[in-house]
């Protein structure tokens, strides 16, 4: 019976250790539920990274067989290939460059390559070790883009299905990367290549087409013997999930304290993690012009930042939040008043049950990345909504602008327009709050997470038919 196996950089678990017994619990993201309805199956497993060094073999052992019990296999890393592989090629690399920010902080160091090629190689090995002819690979994300190809040489007739959770850049940012062939050769190894939105198609086709000697016909890369196919699968949340929420008890407590707390002035809400890619200084910056323009807005509005904690030992990250918190010093120095503070800041992260019941207390959503390649917070929001009122404002340089149509759509670098959508949202009248929420609720609803994964894995079966047709 043929098996799948997912793999990803990260397993969904958390290990932490006390004494000398190492404790898991399994990780609650979106993407570990959605394919909790696949690995968790018969002999499926979920391949990857356990997120923590363990030097002791038998450490190692330990935790490999506790692992087991709940489906999943480790590919142990020591510090140097997290450092080089993943805090040096996926993140200085591949991070900036797919997000445009080539120029600024793309870092093309030679060693990181190398390392990256040898973890994705440590991956392959540990896939060999499970993977059967017949079997179904699906591997995600941009840390494994060789992976694909390192399968494939060793087992042909595997089906194999790749998935790229951020954005893939116009050819004119991807070729600046000095292995930009390899890169690309590695990804053609799958059967299924899926983006988030058809843009990111169209960028990968187009690079493929230029860098590669390959065919491509529509969305159809030929090379070879094989045809590859590439197309746009939209990520869902586990949307009932959010919808119920607002509904527990203890959320609807601290629904309480939030109304209670901001009851006099119009809540603007903003989550995002800490990165460049997420125009947190920009959205600061169009909040500020508000204030400055908008003498009624004083004291009428609050803006909720939610920022969560990433690589801030990373000098980039590091300075990008000691900008935030003085922009946000600033701000609040020049417009407190005796009882109102403009931005309420948390550099943090929450539980969900908090999230859930600010998403639910919110009245605006303000979401401007410079790029992004979905961007789930924004689905969260609108799934939150039960009430169908709220009202998103949406960056349309972040993959869900695509779907999330009738959200107020901005450009996160014109202040101006960012600083008007805010004006339009904290003063847009309930029938049209309605208007536009009740067709995107019904959008997150449709294309939720286990949707996303079936649509996903029956096109693979498709595709795998479709190249037996052609043989
Ligand atoms: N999130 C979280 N804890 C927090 C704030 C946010 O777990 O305190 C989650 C949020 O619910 C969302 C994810 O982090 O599911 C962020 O995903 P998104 O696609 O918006 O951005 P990414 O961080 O993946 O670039």
């Amino acid at each position: 019976m043929p098996k799948t196996i997912i793999v990803s950089n990260r397993l969904p678990v958390k290990i932490s250790k006390t004494d000398d017994e190492y404790s898991l619990s399994p990780s609650e993201g979106g993407l570990a539920t959605g394919l909790g309805s696949i690995y968790k199956q018969g002999d499926n497993v979920w391949i990857g990274w356990p997120g923590i060094e363990v030097g002791e073999q038998h450490d190692k052992d330990q935790i490999t067989q506790q692992l087991k019990d709940l489906s999943l296999i480790p590919v142990f890393l020591d510090q140097e290939e997290i450092n080089q592989y993943y805090e040096g090629f996926s993140n200085e690399v591949l991070w900036p460059v797919f997000h445009y920010y080539a120029s600024t902080y793309a870092n093309y160091k030679q060693s990181n390559w190398d390392y990256y090629q040898l973890v994705n190689k440590k991956f392959r090995d540990v896939i060999m070790s499970v993977a059967e002819p017949g079997d179904v690979i699906w591997i995600h994300d941009y840390q494994l883009l060789l992976l694909p190809g390192l399968v494939r040489h060793q087992l042909p007739d595997v089906s194999i299905g790749f998935f790229l959770h951020i954005p893939f850049p116009s050819h004119e940012m991807f070729r600046l990367i000095p292995w930009r062939s390899e890169l690309l050769e590695g990804m053609l190894g799958a059967d299924l290549i899926g983006f988030h939105t058809f843009d990111d198609v169209r960028h990968f086709l187009g690079a493929t087409s230029r860098i590669l000697p390959v065919y491509t016909s529509s969305n159809i890369i030929t090379t070879g013997e094989r045809s590859i196919v590439v197309e746009s699968f939209p990520m869902g949340i586990d949307e009932k999930k959010y919808a119920s929420l607002p509904l527990q008890d203890d959320v609807k407590e601290q629904i309480k304290l939030i109304k209670n707390n901001f009851k006099n002035t119009k809540l603007i809400l903003s989550i995002d993690r800490l990165d460049y890619s997420k125009g947190i200084l920009q959205r600061l910056q169009a909040f500020e012009l508000l204030l400055q323009l908008c003498p009624e807005c004083i004291e009428t509005i609050t803006l909720y930042m939610i920022v969560v904690p990433s690589r801030d030992t990373v000098p980039q990250y590091a300075h990008l939040r000691d900008e935030i918190d003085k922009k946000v010093g600033n701000i609040n120095s020049i417009y407190r008043t005796m009882d109102w503070s403009p931005i309420h800041y948390y550099y943090r992260s929450f539980p969900i049950e908090t999230l859930s019941a600010l998403y639910y207390s919110a009245d605006v959503c303000l979401i401007t990345p410079m790029r992004d390649g979905m961007n789930l917070v924004s689905k969260e929001y609108i799934a939150s909504r039960i009430n169908n009122d709220g009202v998103l404002i949406m960056s349309e340089m972040a993959g869900s602008s695509k779907e999330l149509i009738d959200a107020i759509i901005v450009n996160p670098n014109n202040t101006g327009e960012v600083c008007r959508a805010i004006l339009q949202a904290i003063n847009m009248p309930l029938d049209e709050q309605q208007k536009r929420m009740i067709p995107m609720r019904q959008l997150v609803s449709k294309f939720n997470i286990s949707h996303w994964v079936k649509i996903f894995m029956d096109r693979l079966k498709e595709v795998k038919l479709m190249q037996r047709s052609l043989q």
